[in-house]
């Protein structure tokens, strides 16, 4: 046939890879693989069948891990780590690179067994798995290497337990275990029941590189494998998968101190602005929505299209969608391989079977037997419909349109996730415009699904929190040197005074920018150390928790600008200190201390400090291997309310303040309830410095009250638990309501980390050249 037919029909042969490679490191294995634990694989059992979902062949058996399994390759980890850690960064370094090394030298075995054992296209294998997860490795060997000098005040959490999905096996495992290595952790990770092959490769490699034993241990198993994991003796859960056992983890978790990111779904959107590169943005939905079958936490599934071009764009995309060829995952030609496991299928079917709205397209192309779905475009959906809310996990993409930038915004942000956004236009002011007002953690301009080793990838809201990638992942698999002592409960003063006049001096709180009585109506008398009369204080409730946070979330804060934000916290800082001697003796009065005035004074300083930071926590420009700026930059985190501790009322009180404020957050304040007089007080300071309405709110009554209200809260993205472990308990167990943050502060001289949790890294990817 003549090439120009060619061209013109694009007529193709298969050409298969060879799969020999995978089964013989199989058979090598006696198509029996066991945990790997202390550097070496333990005896297996064939509970687990693990198959190639393109044709349904068993490829090897495995142990579904038990307890006691799971609890020996703890114990493994825990008793590598000391060393691994005390090694130091640059022999870390040197397993990083030979890890590294090696899995370029096997790319071709890993990349065919990813093929066999998850179905994806070898294409995508070979060329976006493989490599981004060597990449990982080389990157993170930098990151031990660098870490005496550049990461001198951290230290490893320690034992890490990882559990990983199934849609990117080697590249989720890369993701989970190379930053946790480089900082001195040790680990053990659970792969998904569907996919472990590449997980058992990696073992092997480890064994060749020269990973000390008990460094990476793995545990094979379905979700049960998982919860043992959870439970187990571990100083961390690093978690990618579904929102709904990301929520079970959490709930898991609380209270036992270990820490948590939770890399969880998404229903990202597409959107398409009518200036865009048409062509080019539906070459772009094919790897946003037909990549990996759709199988992909940040896949671009939810296609808002500008009304002027809808039709225009659908009826191209239908006409590519039925050119992509479905079939053979091993084959070179292919575009859209098997979907996961028979059960994946069946709920993709089942979600799209159900849906009644709309016209469902499924591709003209022929689909073989067995475990493969179409790639499927449903038009006309309305933004509240179940498909456009809902993670679909397949080849199938939902659309909508719009009409105005605003209007996209909004149907963007109309979700409960908030992981990744692409959008297209030819305009680089809109899409510059448009980026940072979509609420996710990764936002493509004009590209789609671009990841990087160097560039921090992780979400927001129901997507999780917690960045993977980049200096900002580093955070997640290290702790400051120095522990943070636990604060001292202080037992508030009683007595029976009387007041020295009849004036009533019942304090208010703080809400929406005004003094507001206790919606309960309630307040309690707050006496001095020898049983003198300060006061009354109001009992805060559920429902001035609702009105403050209300008022958060309407007051902007988060738009205003550093230069803005500084400005503010210097003048709360002077008329603070225009204050000095009452405050003083308001702190001396309620402790019965003489530190009152070094107090304010030190609550100044720190609101000096956070004006300087306001317009100087900047973000980064990412160094990435390819045509393109990844832009990290560094949004509010959202909403906040804290849990002051009673160690020093004032300036327990003004430090997250002012830390919330410098980084564009609103914070509820519950101050320290046996010394809440002078967090009252700090309401006048408040309305005498142009903070606006509703961006700093002040509760006052028993924080025990308040503490599971704040967890439940659907508005609040973050509780900053700062008076103890009881009351982080209370909120940790309430917080997967909508899978809040929660963070029990910093020294109180530890500003990047005061400067951190009140931040969260959007990446904004801008490819650029003709
Ligand atoms: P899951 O969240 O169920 O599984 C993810 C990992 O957690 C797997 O290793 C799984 O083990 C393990 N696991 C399951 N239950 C528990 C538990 N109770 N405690 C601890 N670990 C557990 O996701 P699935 O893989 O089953 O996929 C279901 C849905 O999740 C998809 O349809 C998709 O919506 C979403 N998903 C999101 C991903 C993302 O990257 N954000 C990735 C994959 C899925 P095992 O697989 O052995 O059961």
């Amino acid at each position: 046939m003549p090439i120009e037919t060619i061209f013109d029909t694009m007529e193709y042969g298969t050409a298969p890879e060879d799969r020999s490679i995978a089964l013989q490191w199989i058979a090598n294995h006696g198509g029996l693989i066991g945990p790997y634990v202390n550097g070496a694989f333990a005896p297996a059992r064939d509970d687990l069948t693990i198959r190639n979902p393109a044709t349904g062949e068993k490829l090897a058996g495995m142990t579904l891990c038990t307890k006691d399994e799971v609890t020996e390759a703890v114990q493994s980890a825990r008793a590598a780590q000391p060393d691994w850690q005390k090694a130091g960064g640059p022999a870390r370094a040197r397993v990083l690179y030979a890890l590294a090394r090696l899995m370029q030298k096997h790319a071709r075995l890993l990349a065919v067994t990813e093929s066999l054992d998850n179905g994806k296209p070898i294409r995508e294998s070979r060329d976006i798995d493989i490599p981004l997860a060597i990449r990982h490795f080389y990157h993170h060997a930098g990151h031990a290497q660098l870490m005496p000098s550049a990461l001198s005040d951290r230290v490893a959490l320690g034992v890490c337990g990882q559990i990983i999905p199934w849609n990117f096996p080697l590249l989720m495992l890369a993701w989970k275990i190379a930053p946790a290595l480089a900082m001195g952790n040790t680990v053990v990770l659970k792969p998904a029941e569907y996919t472990p092959m590449t997980a058992m490769i990696f073992a092997d490699i480890c064994s060749q590189a020269g990973v000390p034993p008990g460094v990476v241990n793995i545990v094979t198993g379905d979700g049960s494998t998982g919860a043992a994991l959870v439970d187990a003796s571990v100083d961390k859960i690093a978690f990618t998968g579904s929102t709904s056992v990301g929520r079970q983890i959490q709930e898991a978790t609380a209270g036992s101190g270990k820490s948590l990111t939770l890399e969880l779904g998404g229903k990202s959107p597409y959107i398409v602005f009518d200036d865009a590169d048409i062509d080019s943005a539906v070459e772009g939905l094919v790897d946003a929505i037909w990549f990996n079958q759709g199988q992909v936490c940040c896949a671009g599934s939810r296609l808002l299209i500008h009304e002027a071009i809808a039709d225009d764009f659908h009826n191209r995309l239908k006409a590519r969608m039925d050119k992509l060829r479905i079939g053979d995952p091993l084959d070179k030609s292919i575009d859209v391989g098997a979907i996961v496991d028979p059960i994946q299928l069946q709920q993709i079917q089942a979600l799209v079977q159900a849906n009644t709205a709309g016209q469902t397209y499924h591709a003209q192309t022929p689909v073989p037997e067995g475990c493969f779905y179409p790639p499927t475009l449903i038009t006309g959906l309305h933004p509240a419909d179940t498909l456009m809310q809902e993670e679909i996990f397949g080849p199938v993409l939902v659309s909508t349109t719009f009409r105005t930038p605003a209007e996209a915004v909004e149907i963007a942000n109309n979700s409960k996730y908030g992981l990744a956004a692409t959008l297209w236009t030819e305009n680089i002011n809109l899409a510059l415009e448009i980026a940072p007002k979509l609420v996710a953690g990764v936002v493509w301009v004009n590209a789609t699904n671009l990841f990087d080793a160097a560039a921090g990838f992780g979400g927001t809201r129901e997507s999780g929190f917690g960045r993977e990638g980049g200096w900002e992942g580093l955070q997640a698999y290290s702790k400051p040197r120095q522990p943070l002592p636990e604060p001292a409960q202080v037992t508030p003063f009683t007595g029976q005074g009387a007041a020295a006049d009849d004036i009533d001096r019942t304090a208010k709180l703080f809400i929406g920018g005004k003094q507001a009585r206790p919606d309960g109506g309630y307040s309690q008398a707050i006496f001095g150390p020898k049983g003198q009369l300060l006061g009354h204080a109001p009992i805060a409730n559920r429902k001035d928790i609702r009105n403050a946070v209300q008022a958060q979330l309407a007051c902007g804060w988060g738009k205003t600008t550093g230069h803005l934000r500084a400005q503010i916290l210097y003048y709360l800082a002077e008329n603070l200190a225009a204050q000095t001697s009452r405050f003083a003796e308001r702190l001396d009065a309620m402790t019965g201390l003489t530190t009152g005035a070094e107090e304010v004074r030190a609550a100044v300083d720190v609101l000096f400090t956070y004006a300087a930071w306001a317009d100087k926590f900047e973000g980064r420009a990412k160094s990435v291997p390819m045509r393109a700026v990844a832009l990290a930059m560094r949004e509010p985190v959202g909403a906040i309310a804290a849990l002051c501790s009673d160690q020093h009322p004032l300036l327990g009180l003004v430090t997250p303040m002012a830390a919330a404020l410098s980084t564009g957050n609103s914070i509820t304040l519950c101050a320290s309830a046996p010394f809440p007089l002078v967090a009252t007080d700090f309401s006048h300071i408040l309305e005498a410095s142009d903070v606006p309405a509703g961006v700093v709110n002040i509760l006052t009554g028993p924080q025990a009250d308040l503490a599971p209200h704040l967890g439940a809260h659907m508005g609040l993205e973050t509780v900053w638990c700062l008076s103890g472990a009881e009351l982080t308990q209370e909120v940790q167990a309430r917080a997967s309501s909508n899978i809040k943050r929660v963070w029990q502060g910093a020294a109180q001289d530890d500003h990047d980390s005061w400067l951190d949790a009140g931040t969260e890294i959007k990446t904004i990817w801008i490819p650029y050249g003709e």
